[in-house]
């Protein structure tokens, strides 16, 4: 039997082993999928551990995509570019470090929710990690504008001037909160983590194209803060990132095994496990 973990800090409340478990029995492979708790300054230990004891791969969750990066000795194009990693692969003796994370996202979008978007006018809320990985897969699908708003202005301008040289015809810009007034959007993307501390975004409720699609890459049971605030300013095309977890995972699990897992029934499983109990 082959064996894949996650490696994170913290991993207990994590979906992953459910996912690639149900991954590995649709398509009939021998594998186990193990989360693994790294302490914070043991995650390369953790790793070699696994690696010497007959794993194959792992999937790297915070905080450890950066370390993740460093640790690889060899990287695909997409994480070079994103400068981080979410997943690993033992191959001899090398770690080939990948990310799926964009792949998951833009997957989730166009596939299990139906949206094109080419063509369309895009808002990126954070620059941290997961704006990273997702920002070259958004410019590739040809939006009409991408703009990257953050807290910290400086970093979304950062993240800006690494990606534009892949923008196109895409005009490309970044800012605060504050320089989006007046625009109006039709696809808003939050990758910042301020739903984690259940702190609302300081975004003005008026930057909603009619029938524009809000995605929060936080998942959880109901609505994530993010989308109760985007119902309440009256968007009804609403979304959690849990498709795009079960979508990075497929990816990762296709990359491991060579043989593409059906996403779509092990979503609508998860969504029913995860839906609030009355
Ligand atoms: P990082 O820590 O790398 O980045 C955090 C980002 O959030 C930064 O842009 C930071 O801004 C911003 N931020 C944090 N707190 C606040 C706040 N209170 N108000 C405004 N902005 C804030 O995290 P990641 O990028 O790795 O993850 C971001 C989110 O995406 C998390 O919720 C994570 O769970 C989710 N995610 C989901 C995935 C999925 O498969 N569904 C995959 C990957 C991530 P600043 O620059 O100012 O610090």
């Amino acid at each position: 039997m082959d064996h894949y973990a996650l490696i994170g800090h913290p991993v207990k409340h994590s979906k992953s082993p459910l996912i690639h478990a149900a991954f590995a029995r649709q398509t009939q492979q021998e594998l186990s999928y193990q989360a693994l708790l790294a302490p914070l300054d043991g995650f390369s230990d953790t790793v070699e551990i696994f690696r010497a004891g007959g794993g194959r791969g792992a999937n790297i969750t915070v905080p450890f995509k950066i370390e993740a990066c460093s640790l690889a000795s060899r990287l695909t194009g997409r994480a070079r570019l994103a400068g981080s990693v979410n997943t690993l692969t033992f191959i001899d003796g090398d770690i080939v470090g990948d990310n799926t994370d964009g792949v998951g996202l833009v997957r989730d979008l166009l596939v299990n929710l139906g949206y094109q978007l080419t063509g369309r006018n895009i808002l990126l809320l954070g620059a941290g990690g997961a704006a990273r990985g997702v920002l070259f897969p958004l410019l590739q699908t040809r939006p009409i504008s991408l703009t990257i708003a953050n807290r910290t202005v400086k970093h979304a301008h950062e993240l800006r001037a690494a990606f534009a040289p892949y923008a196109g015809q895409t005009a490309f810009t970044a800012g605060g909160f504050d320089d989006i007034v007046g625009w109006d959007f039709d696809v808003i993307i939050n990758a910042t983590s301020a739903s984690l501390d259940k702190e609302p975004l300081p975004l003005p409720a008026d930057i909603f194209a009619p029938d524009a699609l809000v995605y929060d890459m936080m998942y959880g049971s109901g609505d994530t803060p993010f989308l109760s605030w985007a119902r309440m300013a009256g968007v009804t095309r609403l979304s959690d990132g849990l498709g795009m977890l079960v979508e990075q995972a497929a990816e990762s699990f296709a990359l491991w095994r060579g043989v593409r897992p059906r996403s779509a029934s092990v979503l609508s499983r998860l969504r029913h496990k995860l839906a609030p109990k009355d």
